[in-house]
């Protein structure tokens, strides 16, 4: 066999995987309650050169399959003879979410919600558990791809500890229009990463249950736009231009009841005061229109014909300035008419 010089093979689960090669592995998962057996698939594509290990992981939120579908599309991408280093993917992480089409656990717990957990622990914790010890513990970097929730559309970004140079470096090279400087939750992934001092990106972008090929191909782009930043694979892609920090974000809510029309898009960008939605309950009497309260960006939004008042209708996105909020405005329709225009090799794209 054609090993490298000086490259140890890669251990998971007490298998051994050779430089050089692709080796497929099932993570054993607590049984589901119905006896069925479920597993947590992993492919690992080790090199034959030195270099990081990278995990990529989705559905961590079982019903985010965006993710899952740009993982596919990598592992076609990757050639072994030419990888430095190793990728850990993951395209399933929540099996029991991915099957019963939910972002939960059968506990009904948020996986996303439950590291470090333990061996010991709920069921969530014992997944969470699971996927330290035999994924993070084992790299260097992290990707976790996710979409919005049911009904919600995200525009493709990033979100990531930026005040580290390490991410934000990552998080650049990555490649959205938008990037987030958010905080980690409790229980998250991302701080579990963080606490063991090694970076880790969250890639936004679509809409769970569903794919749309923008949202895919910005993730697929900038996973290997990351690889060929970490040296893992040689070439970097297409630079879009460069990436621009949000100020912060707010969530806007309905202000009444009823059915809702949008008048904005993803990736609009929006003024204080404007418009954003019409709403009106089925009578037609009571309506109210729903006012942007900032001047910034749509990153997120509510795809749903029907509103209860106070539900979070427009995720917004603002920045340091006016002019800086229209630049990226501009940066985000270049990006979408050029992630458009991609090649897509030998992928039917999705329409
Ligand atoms: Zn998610």
């Amino acid at each position: 066999m054609d090993v490298g010089h000086g490259v140890k093979p890669f251990v998971i689960k007490g298998l051994e995987v050779a430089p050089g090669t692709r080796r497929y592995v099932d993570l054993p998962l607590p049984q589901a309650f119905g006896h069925a057996d479920l597993s947590m698939p992993v492919v690992v594509c080790h090199g034959r050169k030195p270099g990081p290990a990278v995990f990529v992981s989705a559905a961590i939120h079982g019903d985010e399959i965006i993710g899952t579908e740009i993982i596919r599309r990598l592992l076609e991408k990757l050639r072994l003879r030419r990888l430095r280093g190793t990728v850990v993917a993951v395209p399933v992480v929540n099996a029991y979410g991915f099957i019963s089409q939910q972002r939960y656990l059968p506990d009904r717990r948020d996986l996303n919600r439950c590291f470090p957990g333990s061996q010991g622990g709920s069921l969530a914790g014992r997944v969470a558990h699971l996927f330290l010890e035999e994924i993070v513990a084992r790299c260097d970097v992290g990707i976790d791809l996710h979409s919005g929730a049911i009904h919600r559309d995200n525009l493709a970004q990033i979100r990531a500890d930026l005040d580290d140079p390490r991410v934000k470096q990552l998080a650049m090279a990555f490649g959205t229009p938008i990037l987030l400087n958010s905080d980690v939750r409790d229980g998250s992934l991302r701080e579990a990463v963080r606490s063991e001092g090694k970076p880790m990106l969250l890639f936004e972008g679509g809409e769970a249950l569903r794919l749309d090929e923008a949202s895919i191909r910005a993730g697929l782009q900038g996973c290997l736009n990351v690889l060929a930043e970490l040296g893992v694979v040689a070439k970097r892609l297409r630079h879009g231009p460069e990436s621009a920090v949000a100020r912060g974000s707010r969530w806007l809510r309905a202000p009444s009841s009823g059915i809702i029309r949008s008048h904005v898009a993803l990736g609009d960008r929006v003024r204080e005061g404007q418009v954003l939605a019409s709403i009106a309950d089925p009578t037609g009497r009571n309506s109210s229109e729903a006012l942007s309260d900032c001047d910034g960006i749509v990153i997120g939004r509510l795809n749903m014909a029907v509103v209860n008042e106070g539900d979070a209708i427009y995720h917004l996105g603002y920045f340091r300035s006016r002019k800086r909020a229209g630049e990226v405005a501009g940066n985000i329709e270049d990006f979408d008419a050029e992630i458009r225009d991609t090649e897509p090799g030998e992928e039917f794209p999705i329409v």
